[in-house]
């Protein structure tokens, strides 16, 4: 059953710190370069100096395998994508929860399986849409990849009870970043049952800069200010319409076996880490980075938190100051953060 996985080579790709959008520290790509070859694609360049470095393979632990963040695991072409499903059918089986991130419609040829991942709460489905124009997505991703079937692949998962949320990444000023467009999109993918939605900016790459199409952009690269007033525009832009439409912003983690140390423990980063993302949002770039290394502190601890927690000894680790002691306090006692609350509604009323 697995020759077909090992004969495609999948590369098991491991990160230095987890990434904490789709909480996956590793990763499985199928193909060393994406089959799409989408104009803006940043992954093609950072691969390998972003810290990636392959290992012979998954963890013992059964923590969430990213798929599809480095290249789309699923090909254009449907005949290759049997792998695909050998290799959900493999994961599952081996009790791996995965959290997928695609652009193509293919991901409907397996949804029995995925189907059997989202009945024990073991799976995420990330769809990456940029825009609902067909012409301009053609001139970023292609002809292969259409909007339309991702809302329309996005419309099925949801009804199937599958966690899907959309990622509009990259917003790339004075390409996707009109705010029709965007207020659009959200209001389509949200009709169509997103859960969440994810979004960020984007680092352009040589080849698209130098692309003369998307002159105005490398123009617009030369002018930090400008640059800045667009990308704050954009956000805003598209903060208003996602709590307009009530949606979260974050993808929710995964975290089975519930009264575990485990559990505890990544609640407790999945609450630091999006108190971190909410300051960021709210340019306190200090607070946020203080979070940000909380976060990372408590996951590198070896010590149950559990125990830290009753014996009084959260103060001694690096980065974790009495405020955020009292968070983690309250998130071991209540698996909630009333901190967390109270940013969220800042945010909320600030866009
Ligand atoms: S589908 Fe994603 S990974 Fe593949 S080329 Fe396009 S942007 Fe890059």
């Amino acid at each position: 059953m697995y020759n077909q996985i090992l004969k495609a080579k999948p590369y098991v790709i491991m990160l230095k710190k987890m990434d904490y959008w789709y909480w996956c520290r590793y990763f499985i790509d199928l193909y060393r370069i994406c089959n799409y070859k989408c104009s803006y694609c940043e992954t093609i360049e950072s691969r390998g100096v972003k810290g990636l470095h392959t290992v012979p393979g998954l963890p013992d632990k059964k923590e969430s395998i990213g798929l599809g963040l480095f290249s789309d695991i699923y090909s254009p072409n449907p005949v290759e994508n049997k792998v695909v499903q050998s290799l959900l059918n493999f994961l599952y089986e081996k009790g791996y929860p995965i959290s997928i991130n695609t652009k193509s419609e293919y991901i409907l040829n397996d949804i029995d399986i995925i189907k059997e991942f989202a009945k024990r709460d073991m799976i995420r489905v990330t769809i990456t849409l940029l825009t609902l124009d067909p012409e301009l997505s053609q001139e970023l991703e292609g002809q292969k990849l259409k909007p339309r079937k991702r809302i329309e692949a996005l419309k099925v998962l949801t009804d199937e009870g599958i966690p899907t949320g959309v990622s509009i990444t990259p917003v790339i000023p004075m390409v996707n970043d009109e705010r029709e467009s965007l207020e659009k999109l959200i209001t389509v993918v949200k009709k169509n049952g997103a859960k969440w939605i994810l979004f960020s900016g984007y680092n352009p790459t040589k080849e698209f800069l130098l692309n003369p199409k998307w002159e105005k952009v490398k123009l617009l690269h030369k002018n930090s200010n400008e640059l800045n007033l667009r990308y704050k525009k954009a956000k805003s832009i598209i903060l208003s319409a996602v709590f307009k439409e009530n949606l979260p912003i974050r993808i929710p983690r995964i975290n089975l076996n519930k009264n575990t140390n485990g559990y505890l423990l990544n609640r407790i980063t999945e609450y630091l880490y999006n108190i971190s993302y909410l300051y960021e949002l709210l340019d306190h770039k200090l607070e946020a980075l203080r979070f940000r290394r909380a976060t990372y502190a408590i996951n590198e601890i070896d010590t149950p938190i559990k125990a830290l927690i009753i014996q009084n000894k959260l103060g001694y680790i690096k980065g974790i100051n009495p405020k955020i002691e009292a968070i983690i306090k309250e998130i071991a006692v209540n698996d909630g953060s009333s901190y967390y609350e109270k940013l969220l509604k800042k945010l909320k009323m600030e866009y």
